[in-house]
């Protein structure tokens, strides 16, 4: 079906700009206003190679020195006829192009709009179509590696290869019953439960992983609690590898919330560094040690600062309090001080203790392995695998609880219609995740959140 030419800008600024077409008017549109500096047109050159040009617009001056290229299918990545103009990324002479463009009757791709229309092409499948938002937004080289992976159809893969198994099974169960007189082979329900419990079984794992990927794509909410002095934001700084946060000799210092992004491996941490937690009428401090508190109730890891050269306070117990029953590292700092610190009531108070120099640097890298490996992340296989997308993550835990209530139908003494229907039901997850099985309103849901251009 023709849905007409589209173009869009598909760079953020920066010194190159590139215009982007896909359709089947995708050359021609091109050819009015680029002329190659060889002669001729664009559209009459040999497709996916790069010429040099000027654009000119309306007969007019030279706006820019250029390259265009155009792409013929099915060897283009939304299936269609595509086109590029490369230009100097001066938005003004962008916009003057687009504007061109429009008068022909090209249209303004909407969002996600390219990526849109390969999946309806059969180009990629819809969680591989997924991963293309994943990976402009990859904040550390494992997602992207995670990302790159899912886009070159990690995810479908697995899934198609689990759908099959289960149709087939499916289909074969319905041929026995609705062909009593043909030869088929009987259907022998053992070999099926065996079929649906490998199911479960990879669909439970991949499912699982989710609150892994989600932890490498979102970043890790973490907070530095700690009385004052503490060196708290000492250890921000030092992570960091800069002075962000103030470090001063008077308590008191940090009175606001200060967030900012760390990467340690394949995991972002998202660190606020936060007003000390002590006893005090100052209502300014007060304020800031209640946000302080509300930051640490909703972080992911707390990391509770002990100044390892004094005795524990009342308010070094008010911060250990806070810590219990969550997931939590003692930070013992200032190690290169000598101890004055009682280690066993902290150790027997924390499961994770690191005494660390935040001021020399000893011990940091303890502590900045420790946070990867409490996420599960320290040994994870970037591999595509790892499910990053919450629609795909619940339509795996429907497939999977389908299994699952096949298996306990099966072990039950269901009839085996009833099982055959469960993994009916595991079938039509699975195909939402693909894209095999999805109405015209979730894919436009989802195409709705990517960025125009892409
Ligand atoms: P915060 O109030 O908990 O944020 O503490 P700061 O980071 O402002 O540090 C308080 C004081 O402790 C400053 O004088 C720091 O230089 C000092 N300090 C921080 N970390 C260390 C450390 O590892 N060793 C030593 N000797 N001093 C430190």
């Amino acid at each position: 079906m023709d849905h007409g030419t589209i173009a869009a800008i598909a760079t953020a600024g920066g010194p190159i700009g590139i215009i982007r077409l896909s359709g089947p008017r995708a050359a021609e549109a091109v050819d009015a206003v680029f002329r190659p500096a060889a002669g001729g047109k664009l559209s009459e050159k040999p497709a996916n190679f790069l010429t040099y040009g000027t654009v000119c617009i309306d007969g007019g001056a030279a706006l820019d020195c250029c390259f265009a290229v155009h792409m013929q299918p099915p060897r283009t990545s939304t299936g269609e006829k595509m086109a590029e103009l490369q230009c100097h990324g001066s938005p003004a002479v962008l916009l003057e192009i687009m504007n061109a463009l429009y008068r022909m009757g090209i249209r303004q791709a909407g969002p996600g709009e390219f990526t849109r229309r390969a999946f309806v092409n059969g180009k990629l499948d819809l969680a591989a179509a997924e991963a293309v938002s994943d990976l402009t937004a990859a904040r550390t080289a494992e997602a992207a590696q995670n990302a790159a992976a899912q886009l070159m159809g990690a995810v479908g893969t697995r899934i198609r290869q689990i759908r099959d198994e289960l149709l087939e099974m499916v289909a074969h169960f319905h041929a026995v019953i609705d062909y009593p007189d043909e030869d088929i082979d009987p259907f022998l329900f053992e070999n099926a439960q065996e079929i649906i419990h490998r199911a479960a079984g990879t669909l439970y794992h991949l499912a699982e992983s989710y609150e892994r990927g989600r932890i490498m794509h979102e970043g890790v909410p973490c907070v530095i609690l700690g009385k004052p002095n503490t060196g708290k934001s000492t250890l921000l700084n030092t992570l960091l590898g800069r002075d962000r946060a103030i470090v001063t000799e008077i308590p008191g210092t940090t009175r606001d919330v200060l967030e900012e992004t760390v990467r340690l491996g394949p995991v972002l941490l998202r660190v606020s560094d936060t007003a000390g937690i002590r006893n005090t009428v100052d209502p300014a401090e007060k304020e800031g040690i209640n946000r302080a508190l509300r930051t640490a109730s909703s972080a992911s890891i707390i990391l509770a600062v002990f100044d390892s050269s004094a005795p524990l306070s009342d308010d070094d117990l008010m911060v250990m309090a806070r810590a219990t029953g969550r997931t939590s590292i003692a930070v013992v700092n200032k190690c290169d001080l000598p101890s004055e610190v009682d280690m066993e009531r902290i150790r027997r108070q924390f499961q994770n203790v690191v005494p660390i120099s935040a001021k020399t640097g000893e011990g940091v890298e303890c502590l900045t392995k420790l946070i990867p490996h409490l996420l599960g992340l320290d040994n994870a296989v970037f591999d595509g695998e790892m499910i990053t997308n919450a629609r795909q993550a619940a339509a795996l835990a429907r497939a999977a609880s389908r299994c699952e209530e096949a298996l306990f139908g099966a072990q039950s003494g269901m009839t085996y219609d009833a099982v055959v229907m469960d993994a009916e039901g595991a079938i039509a997850a699975l195909g939402e995740i693909t894209g095999q099985n999805v109405t015209d309103d979730i894919v436009d849901k989802i195409f709705s959140t990517f960025c125009v251009g892409k």
